[in-house]
């Protein structure tokens, strides 16, 4: 067999897990493969980032990963790093609404009401708000086989204050974005499986809470005792048969007689059987500007939010409040800069020098990026101003640490799913190049790393076709048509 060269663009998540798909391939069926991952910043990770200075463990980034998708589990435990995981405790979130903390019944976790009896009792809705809300069966189920806005269906059928206290920080909290122009079907896909179950989804929360009922309840959230860098770091040292070029990225990509030519910032170029490129669309579209003009785009089209996280550390002493939850989340009501805020130490005990808290808050959304203009220190100042009359904060912090994120969220705004198997369908025209990562299907870790593990799967088989890879079955070319029947606006 003749060697071939893989190149994987983009050295986040699902470029990592993609390289040791195809490195773990190549070993399992004995394939003559070259494989180089090329990363345009000097560290790898992405998205990924941890900084551990004086005692704490801080995450730039993201800090935990959803226990039900399993695709980053199973990657912990491939890579031995499964004694390592920890999760997170049950406890309290709070909304802040009209200068207060309320806290989250743990039946609201998924955004809509899954407990008659906690929404009797909750301080975050009035009693007119809350027969809006039961009045929600009674609504005419609509078929509706358009894409729809989270925020458009919420707002139908449980009303307003459903929508800014409860689905919308929630949800906004997963993409920095805002729930009027993120997709149903992309976005918040179980809210579709809720409509179905109840039918409707006051009556779907409250059948699916009624199941859970008495069975054990397994955590939610995930992360790694060390840090999220430790499987960054981990999946670099497995990729053992990959050359990793960090520090330069690719400028180009040109169409050979078979295959095509990746061009990079170094003025070097790199002939390549395959590309997959684990890059935002943004700047997938760049590089595909001239080659693929159609796809290029539509990934233009893919629009991204900014955010910036801002980790304080304070003396014990200095906080009043209990911080006995995991942090709060903003209601949409509340016009500030904060949009969410996590008490760390609580959250995730063992990442600070004893005697220590740690918060760490969201500046900017989606459409709400003002505060991101302004430089470290305001930006610090403003989360201060915010979080000090609410948690009787008396000094000032012992150390901050601010990341900024820019471009850093796709926005999955109504018809994203159909608009990706347009992408999709068009690159079936480009043999061996292919598109994968947080852009597309899934913004979380565990779908980035599944998307990377699937596109590696799908090249490795259009260069072998002889080599028997089960593929999984391919995702619904139009968005899921069979959701879009489903879901009853
Ligand atoms: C602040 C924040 C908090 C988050 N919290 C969570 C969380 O708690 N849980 C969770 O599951 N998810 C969370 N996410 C989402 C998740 O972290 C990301 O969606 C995921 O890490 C993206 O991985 P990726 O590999 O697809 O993309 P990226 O991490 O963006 O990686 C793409 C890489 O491509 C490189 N690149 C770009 N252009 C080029 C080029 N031309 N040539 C070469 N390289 C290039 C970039 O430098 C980057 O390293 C969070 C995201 C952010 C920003």
């Amino acid at each position: 067999m003749a060697m071939r060269h893989v190149v994987i663009v983009g050295g986040g998540i699902t470029g990592l897990s993609a390289a040791l798909e195809v490195q773990s391939l190549a070993r399992q069926h004995h394939l003559p493969v070259r494989c180089t991952l090329i990363e345009k910043e000097a560290r790898l990770g992405g998205k990924i980032l941890t900084i551990r200075q004086d005692g704490f463990l801080v995450e730039a980034g993201p800090d935990s990963f959803l226990a039900i998708k399993p695709w980053a589990t199973d990657l912990c435990h491939r890579l031995g790093l499964g004694d390592q995981l920890i999760a997170q405790e049950k406890q309290p979130v709070y909304i802040l609404h009209r200068g207060r903390l309320h806290p989250l019944p743990e039946e609201f976790l998924m955004g809509i009401v899954g407990d008659l009896r906690s929404l009797a009792q909750s301080s975050l809705f009035s009693l007119l708000e809350k027969a809006r809300m039961l009045f929600e069966p009674f609504i005419p189920l609509r078929l509706d086989e358009q894409d729809t806005s989270v925020g458009a269906l919420i707002r139908r059928r449980l009303g307003q204050a459903a929508l800014d206290r409860l689905a919308g920080p929630l949800i906004a909290g997963i993409y920095a974005g805002n729930p009027e122009e993120l997709s149903v079907l992309a976005a918040a896909p179980y809210l579709v499986e809720l409509m179905r179950s109840g039918p409707g989804l006051l009556l779907g929360a409250l059948r699916m809470q009624a199941r859970r009922k008495g069975t054990r309840s397994s955590p939610s959230f995930l992360t790694l005792a060390g840090g999220l860098q430790d499987l960054v770091d981990r999946l670099r040292a497995s990729l053992h048969d990959v050359d990793i070029q960090i520090g330069v990225a690719a400028r180009s990509l040109k169409r050979r007689s078979l295959g095509y030519t990746v061009e990079l910032t170094d003025g070097t170029a790199l002939d390549a059987d395959a590309v997959l490129l684990t890059i935002p669309a943004f700047a997938a579209a760049e590089l595909l500007s001239s080659l693929a003009p159609h796809v290029a785009e539509i990934l233009w089209t893919i629009p991204y939010a900014s955010t910036a996280t801002i980790s304080l550390a304070y003396r014990r002493e200095e906080i009043q409040h209990p911080l006995s939850g995991s942090g709060f989340l903003v209601s949409r009501e509340e016009r500030g800069a904060v949009t969410a805020c996590t008490w760390v130490s609580s959250k995730w005990p063992g990442r600070v020098p004893s005697g220590a808290v740690l918060l760490r808050a969201y500046v900017g959304e989606f459409g709400r990026e003002e505060a991101l203009n302004q430089d470290d220190e305001r930006i610090v100042a403003i989360v201060e101003e915010t979080l000090a009359p609410l948690l009787s904060i008396k000094g000032r912090p012992l150390f901050s640490w601010i990341t900024r994120w820019h471009r850093a969220m796709p926005q999955y705004t109504p018809g994203h799913l159909s608009r990706v198997a347009r992408v999709e369908e068009e690159l079936t025209h480009f043999p061996g190049l292919h598109i994968a990562g947080a852009a597309y299907r899934g913004v979380g870790i565990p779908d980035c790393i599944h998307q990377g593990q699937l596109a590696a799967q799908k090249v490795v088989q259009e260069l072998w076709p002889n080599v028997n890879i089960q593929l999984p079955r391919q995702a619904d070319k139009n968005g899921e048509i069979f959701r879009h029947k489903l879901l009853q606006n």
